[in-house]
């Protein structure tokens, strides 16, 4: 007999936001520890792996880090098809890509299957003498929009792991 606890989910999750968010530094926080000040410009797309162990299942994410579509503002079908959570990150230090993170959300919304987890992130936490954008404006928006939302340094690297784990534990309730 399969106990819960076996179960194995492999789940592609993308990462959206504007050019220098941090998205590339967030997964590299999680999946290998480091944080780079020079952290240089992904091209294309960055793909990585990570498992988390949790006691009702072990999640293996494939994470899709992606860039260029930044420029063209539109989303590529190969970043959310089958995509089971999507993170969608702007910097707190910068309004303009909050702006920007709200219509990559509505546009992931008209697109992704509904069921998908999706997280908003605000990062650069630790930058907090030059915030432009309120915790509370990111709260409020992604509770209007069925999101979860967590504030986080990759520099620092708080709620890194907090962030993943928040994602596998509400992956591992929808199946
Ligand atoms: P991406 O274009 O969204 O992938 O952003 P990057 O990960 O390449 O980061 C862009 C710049 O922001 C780099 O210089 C990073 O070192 C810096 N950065 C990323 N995350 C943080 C953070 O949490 N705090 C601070 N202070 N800088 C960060
Ligand atoms: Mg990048």
């Amino acid at each position: 007999m399969e106990r819960p606890g076996n179960k194995i989910l492999q789940c592609k999750l993308v990462l959206l936001g504007d050019m220098g968010t941090g998205k590339t530094s967030v997964v590299l926080r999680f999946v290998r520890g480091q944080f780079f000040d020079n952290q240089e410009p992904t091209i294309g797309a960055a793909f990585f792996t990570q498992i988390i162990s949790l006691p009702e299942a072990t999640v293996k994410f494939d994470i899709w880090d992606t860039a260029g579509q930044e420029r063209y503002h539109s989303l590529a079908p190969m970043y959310y098809r089958g995509a089971a959570a999507a993170i969608v990150v702007y910097d707190i230090t910068s309004m303009d890509t909050f702006i920007r993170a709200k219509k990559w959300v509505e546009e992931l919304r008209g697109k992704a299957s509904t069921n998908m987890v999706m997280a908003l992130v605000a990062n650069k936490s630790d930058l907090e003498s030059s915030r432009e954008v309120k915790t509370g404006d990111g709260e409020q928006f992604s509770d209007e929009n069925g999101m979860f939302f967590m504030e986080t340094s990759a520099k620092t690297a708080q709620n890194i792991n907090e962030l993943f784990y928040e994602i596998a534990i509400r992956l591992a309730k929808t199946i």
